[in-house]
């Protein structure tokens, strides 16, 4: 579940300026595709408007064949689970912190604490500190400590496709790997675009897209990119 194909996509947020131009892919249901390109090439663009923060000017983005624009945005949001670059956490619990994206995402639906700590625990997120304050006088985490906090949240919100917006680039070397490796995990067998800086990161990806000026430049596997370069 959870297919998404972008057709001959065109989008600027002002007409004087085109940010992308004609851009079409297709992410397979549980498959994952990664979106390399130099900054400002239009990566994070595509990846706002799969979620929809703003409409396209001419072509179409679909969701199981169904046009985005044609779905609630309630439902299309809670299709889609979404680890961003930083990761701004609620001043309140790693628990609390978890739960909220489900919660937000559905209605109330509330989770027992167990299968909360459970999930904390699966992704390593400090099970000791778990129902300790974040913030000032509270517990003190780091970069990769909230990365996981965000994976705990998407994991818990089990949604079918994931966007991951260079979910890695802020942190050191040591961490990213080993949130890279917490992200693979999560991204097995859902619909995955991944929005990354560097080829490095993105090796195991289905396909690869290399975005340059709105426009693809290059698409295929790693080792296929390799050769080509
Ligand atoms: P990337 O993720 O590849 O670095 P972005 O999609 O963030 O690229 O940005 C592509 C281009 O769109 C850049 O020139 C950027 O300045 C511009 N841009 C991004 N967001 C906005 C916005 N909200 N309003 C106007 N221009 C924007
Ligand atoms: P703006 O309205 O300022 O032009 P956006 O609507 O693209 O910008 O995004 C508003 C804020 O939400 C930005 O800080 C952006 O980084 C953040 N954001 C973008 N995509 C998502 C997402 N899928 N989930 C949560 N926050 C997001």
């Amino acid at each position: 579940k959870g297919a998404i194909s972008f057709k001959d996509v065109h989008f600027a947020y002002d007409a004087a300026r085109p940010i992308l131009k004609g851009i079409s892919f297709e992410v397979p249901a549980g498959k994952t595709v990664a979106v390399v390109g130099p900054s400002g090439a239009g990566k994070s663009t595509l990846s706002r408007l799969l979620y929809r923060f703003y409409d396209i000017q001419s072509g179409a983005i679909t969701v199981d064949g169904q046009d985005i624009r044609t779905v609630t945005q309630k439902s299309l949001r809670t299709a889609i689970g979404m680890v961003p670059q930083d990761t701004v956490l609620f001043n309140d619990t790693v628990a609390y912190n978890i739960r909220y994206g489900r919660t937000s995402a559905s209605d109330g639906e509330v989770f027992a604490a167990a299968e909360v700590a459970q999930i904390a625990h699966f992704i390593e997120t400090l099970p000791e500190g778990f129902e300790t304050k974040v913030g000032e006088r509270g517990l003190k985490l780091s970069g990769g400590e909230k990365q996981r906090v965000a994976i705990a949240r998407t994991i818990l919100k089990a949604p079918p496709i994931l966007i991951l917006d260079e979910a890695t680039s802020a942190l050191d070397t040591t961490t990213e790997r080993e949130i890279q490796e917490a992200l693979d995990l999560v991204s097995k067998n859902r619909t995955t675009l991944v929005i990354a800086h560097r080829l490095s990161t993105v090796i195991s990806a289905d396909e690869i897209i290399v975005l340059k000026s709105g426009e693809i430049a290059e698409r295929g596997t790693h080792a296929a990119l390799l050769e080509m370069n």
